[in-house]
Formats: structure tokens, C-alpha cells, sequence
């Protein structure tokens, strides 16, 4: 079973922590100002939870650092507001893996808050400037991983996050701010199945731990598994038969020991058509058992079709 490493990508200002247009670490007292959005907490450790695997990173654009009107506001100080809020998740028992932070302004934003002066070495259309997936490619390229082999969520409070993910062949999430009203709209003209309008960031997190739940399926009678105790459960002139329509199925090597075979969803529909007509025959009282991946404490063997657990 090919399964996809999972990369979430959360915005910092306006969705994990609260922004004011102050651009946090502009101030001396900053520390002080950090406060977390609602749910932010419960939605993170919910993901920490039920997608264990998954890599998590902070990836923001810090334009503040660009803005001459800002002199406290250096790319020292970004990095050191970074490093601190993932200290304070790190011990609410949140472990992210790292943040990435641009400090380029593209031509269309200077434009846009004509109010401030800015530093003229950091005005481009950068790469690692979302919209742009710079960011995003730097971290896969860390973990030597890549776009097919990893699912990737980039969560947000801007129309731009949402692009981000798609220009990346994501999973664009908005979870908007109550500042930022705006960008729902402009988030709601971009069409795409791979986008999602969430209610909150709670339910932001419960969409991607919907999405990634993988489910297995575990055909038994009378409380035993169908493969394991095929054999002993069907006369005789049906193990031909059997054995007939599981060629599809490998027979993995196992030691001696006890086990649970379950199917995966193609193992399952694949099932339905071949095997399942035959088991009927003798064993009328099949019952399909759907569990969560996650649950399964000990897979010795998995394939396209099924995972193999070991009793202990
Ligand atoms: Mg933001």
C-alpha cells in the first residue's frame, strides 16, 4: 500500500496567533503580545494525535522585515519571534518541526500599502513569497521528499495560502480571521477541488484528519477472520475454487504466530468480486469489520491490497 507522507503548512499571523497589523516583533515587548487564536491549541493537538506522522511547519511571509518604518523588525528578530511561539507550542506538548519565513515584498504589495517606506533590495516576486511555493519546496527538499510523494496542506487566513497549496499541487485550507473578512471572498473565487472554506480552525483540522484517516476492512465469521481461517471453514471441493479467485491476493511469508489479515479499500472491492461470492456459499454469516489504520498496533506485512497484523 502506497502510503503519502503528510506536510501541513500553517500561516503564523492571523491564523495561529492573533495579528494587529502591528507585525509582531516590530516592538520591544512582543513576547508579551503573542497571543494564541481560538481552538488553535485543541485543533493542533488533535492533529498531533491522529496523524502522528505527519511534519509540521511554520511558513510565513514576514513583509514587516522589508519595511523601513520597522527598524526593530530585522530578519534576526522574525526568526526569533519563530523560534519562540514554537518554544510555547513545544511545551503545551505541540512539537513542530521548523518554520520557513520570506522576507521579500513583491511590487503589487508595496503598491498596495503605499503608507510605508520600504527597503528597495527586499522588493521582488520571490519565490519563497506566497503565492509563490518556494517555502513549501524548501521543506520538502529538507526531508527529501517531494510533491508525489506527499500530501501537503497549506492552512491560512489569506486567499494566498489557499494558492500556495495549489501552486504546489496541495490542499489549500482558509481558516479565516475575523480581520481579515476580505479574504474569504477572494478565497471563494478560487475554484478548485482542492480547496476548503473552513468554519474555524478546529474544523480546518477535522477536515484534513477526515481526509487522511485511512480505513481497513476485516471480513470475518463468527468472530474469525475469513483468510486466516478459510481453509478450515470450507469443504473441500471449494478450496479449489478459492484458491482460484485469490490470485490477485499474495500470500505473504509469516512465521508462526497469530494474526489478523485486513483489506484495503482496492483489497475490499476486489474482495466483493471474486472471493466473497465463493466464501458465501458455506459461510453466510460474513460480517465486514471497517477500523481505522491508526489502530492497528503491530503491521508486519502490508501490499495494495492488504495489512497484516501481528497478535501479541
Ligand atoms: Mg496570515
Amino acid at each position: 500500500m502506497k502510503r503519502k507522507r503528510v506536510l501541513i503548512c500553517l500561516d503564523r499571523d492571523g491564523t495561529i496567533i492573533d495579528d494587529n497589523h502591528y507585525f509582531l516583533g516590530s516592538q520591544k515587548n512582543w513576547k508579551n503580545k503573542i497571543r494564541f487564536l481560538p481552538g488553535v491549541i485543541l485543533g493542533l493537538k488533535l492533529l498531533k494525535k491522529k496523524l502522528p506522522n505527519a511534519l509540521f511547519y511554520i511558513t510565513t511571509n514576514q513583509s514587516g522585515i522589508a519595511i523601513l518604518d520597522f527598524p526593530l523588525l530585522t530578519e534576526k528578530r522574525a526568526n526569533e519571534v519563530n523560534k519562540y511561539l514554537l518554544n510555547l507550542l513545544k511545551r503545551k506538548g505541540i512539537r513542530f518541526n521548523g518554520y520557513e519565513s520570506c522576507r521579500y515584498v513583491s511590487p503589487d504589495y508595496v503598491k498596495e500599502n503605499s503608507e510605508y517606506n520600504f527597503d528597495e533590495n527586499l522588493i521582488r516576486n520571490d519565490p519563497c513569497r506566497k503565492p509563490n511555493p518556494g517555502m513549501v519546496k524548501t521543506i520538502l527538499k529538507k526531508h527529501k521528499l517531494d510533491k508525489r510523494n506527499t500530501n501537503i496542506y497549506v492552512l491560512g487566513d489569506r486567499a494566498s495560502d489557499v494558492q500556495t497549496a495549489l501552486n504546489i499541487s496541495g490542499f489549500g485550507i482558509l481558516t479565516p480571521f475575523k480581520r481579515k473578512p476580505e479574504e474569504v471572498k477572494k478565497a471563494k473565487k478560487i475554484k478548485s477541488n482542492h480547496s476548503y472554506i473552513s468554519k474555524s480552525f478546529i474544523d480546518a483540522c477535522e477536515f484534513i484528519v477526515k481526509r487522511e484517516t485511512i480505513y481497513l476492512y476485516r471480513f470475518t465469521t463468527n468472530g474469525e477472520g475469513v483468510f486466516s481461517a478459510g481453509k478450515r471453514l470450507l469443504p473441500k471441493e471449494l478450496i479449489f475454487e478459492v484458491n482460484e479467485r485469490r490470485k490477485w491476493l499474495i500470500k505473504p511469508n509469516l512465521f508462526k504466530g497469530n494474526y489478523k489479515f485486513y483489506l484495503t479499500e482496492k483489497g475490499m472491492k476486489q474482495y466483493k468480486k471474486t472471493l466473497y461470492l465463493s466464501h458465501k456459499k458455506y459461510l453466510p454469516n460474513i460480517k465486514m469489520e471497517k477500523v481505522e489504520i491508526s489502530g492497528i498496533k503491530l503491521i508486519i506485512y502490508e501490499d495494495e491490497y492488504q495489512v497484516v497484523e501481528k497478535l501479541v
